[in-house]
């Protein structure tokens, strides 16, 4: 198979190469240095940007949750639907679409590689058994640590390296990609129909606090070499005044953060960004945070940007969803995992006329343009819990055009209007800095080393978007380049050509990357851990980890450990 992308704008940011026309050479799945013309098929992207493809750190498509999601919500897929074609399935859903759709969708906005990122280690089958059946897309999921029993006992009697080896343990046995925080500490308080408040809180029946479980957790992650940082959604999420928790949290890895890298991941941090006493005087906390962030090296984040639209909330913060019930008096699900972690989901539509609402659409857009540096914010709407991933295009649209942002900031609820800073900003982001924020940030971020970038040995994901960056100005012309990104002129997944003109012309299956964690010696798994497990979860140890027939295109990662 050999591929010849012709004389397209290459946004490559991570090889510096910001929009030069150059041609892209593809042999075997991968980007080569040149191959013979004649015998290549070829594209001609003249006139169009071509990018690697997209990449997003956070979205929530697979496992129990979602699904749970799918099963609550009827009237979200009866909207919207796919047709079968000769190539594709059938499939439903606008916030929480069917497997094979959400593959689909995804492919035609130029996405090529995904992070399921709440994975409960006792539903790790099934979620590994949907990824499987997401076409189109490389996956991985990150497994949610902070609140499993056996990381708080480590943790509260100070064994951080046996804690790391446990980890990896758990890491390679579910095969995930990273360590995933939500709520620390909040989800075990939970299981008793409490929360948490601040870092310093006690956990019940722990002794230890969430900014114990934080650093421990920073501290495992440097040990075991992870590639990515540890994945955190903070305490207090969806809470007025919260930024100064967020704050907190930044602050208390500060000193665990090395040699200019990050040391903690902050997700959809636009609900983790709210000032102001009660949802009356909400305000944005996103200038506190750009500061913090613009001044600091050990910090990546993203989005987790508002849609005006309807969707389905979905976390592993059990007693956030419980507020998010009592605020709408919509349909709730709350689910505990055992020992592990909790869950909720709840349907919620953002308006337009809603001042919090409003604020909240402000607070992600303010962050992404307040933050100089777009390495440090990556875009995401915490699919589907922001709004679902196919409005990304609008996002970029805000993102790259001041006029875009007024239009729809003149439909606003007047009072968030008149008390947004948005309005007083005027930057307007490039193509390279979108390059940066959909694709190249977030590999880095993840440390993905053959994704997010098109130099020589790198996979050969691309995406080519029919519009001219020479001829066309963003600022003015937002709804052309929202089309764009909206239907990919052609996505390259491991070398072919999946989407073409916005139908996909063949279903390629994709990859789970996985990390398989070599530790010196091995996590101690003995009798008492053992009858531990049959106390206290419904599943044996033996029947605990993933084994490989559920990992259809298995690609793991082999990390040395320094325990
Ligand atoms: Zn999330």
């Amino acid at each position: 198979m050999e591929l010849l992308i012709k004389n397209g704008f290459v946004y490559d940011p991570l090889n510096g190469i910001d929009g030069e026309i150059m041609d892209l050479a593809i042999r075997d799945g991968e980007i080569v240095d040149r191959l013979n013309e004649r015998r290549a098929e070829k594209i001609d992207a003249s006139g169009m940007i071509v990018m690697p493809g997209g990449v997003d750190i956070h979205c929530h498509i697979a496992g129990a949750e979602v699904n749970t999601g799918r099963l609550l919500r009827p009237e979200d897929h009866f909207r919207d639907f796919e047709h079968k074609t000769s190539i594709t399935r059938s499939g439903v859903g606008h916030s929480i679409p069917s497997t094979f759709t959400t593959g689909y969708r995804y492919s035609r906005m130029g996405y090529t590689t995904i992070m399921n990122p709440s994975m409960p280690p006792l539903e790790a089958k099934h979620t590994h058994e949907e990824l499987n059946d997401t076409p189109m897309l490389d996956k991985a999921t990150y497994p949610l640590l902070g609140d499993w029993w056996f990381v708080l006992e480590y943790l509260k009697d100070g064994s951080i390296d046996e804690l790391a080896r446990h980890v990896a343990w758990i890491m390679t046995s579910t095969k995930g990609y990273a360590i995933k925080i939500v709520n620390p500490g909040g989800l075990e308080a939970w299981g008793y129909g409490q929360n948490v408040h601040s870092l310093g809180d006690q956990i019940p029946n722990f002794c230890i606090t969430p900014r114990d479980i934080i650093r421990g957790l920073c501290k495992v992650n440097k040990l075991l070499n992870l590639p990515h940082t540890i994945h955190v959604h903070t305490n207090n999420l969806g809470q007025p005044g919260n930024y100064a928790t967020t704050l907190e949290t930044m602050k208390s890895v500060e000193d665990l953060a090395s040699e200019n890298k990050p040391a903690i991941h902050i997700t959809h941090c636009q609900f983790s960004a709210f000032k102001g006493e009660d949802w009356r005087t909400l305000e944005s906390g996103a200038e506190e945070i750009a500061n913090y962030v613009n001044c600091h090296s050990h910090v990546t984040m993203d989005m987790g940007q508002v849609i005006f639209a309807d969707t389905t909330t979905m976390t592993a913060d059990g007693p956030f969803q419980f507020d998010l019930y009592r605020l709408t008096g919509n349909k709730w699900v709350n689910h505990d995992v055992e020992t592990e972690t909790s869950a909720g989901i709840v349907p919620f539509r953002y308006r337009r006329k809603s001042y919090v609402h409003a604020i909240q659409w402000s607070i992600g857009l303010e962050l992404a343009l307040l933050i100089k540096d777009p390495w440090k914010i990556l875009l995401t709407t915490d699919h589907p819990n922001g709004g679902p991933f196919t409005s990304y295009p609008r996002i970029i649209a805000w993102l790259i055009s001041k006029e875009a942002r007024k239009a729809t900031m003149k439909r606003l609820n007047p009072r968030a209007r008149s008390r947004n800073l948005l309005s007083s900003i005027s930057r307007e982001l490039t193509f390279q800095d979108i390059a940066i924020m959909t694709r190249a940030g977030q590999a880095k971020a993840l440390r993905l080393n053959s994704k997010g970038h098109l130099g020589v040995g790198a996979d050969a994901d691309v995406a080519i978007y029919d519009v001219n960056p020479k001829t066309t100005d963003p600022s003015r012309q937002y709804k052309a380049v929202r089309k764009a990104f909206k239907h990919v002129a052609h996505t390259i997944k491991g070398g072919e050509i999946v989407v073409k003109q916005d139908n996909v012309v063949q279903q390629v299956s994709g990859s789970t990357i996985w990390l398989d964690l070599q530790t010196s010696e091995p996590a101690e798994i003995n009798e008492d851990m053992k009858r531990r497990f049959r106390e206290y979860w419904t599943v044996e140890y033996d029947n605990y980890p993933v084994s490989d027939h559920y990992i259809g295109n298995s690609q793991p990662i082999t990390v040395r450990a320094q325990v």
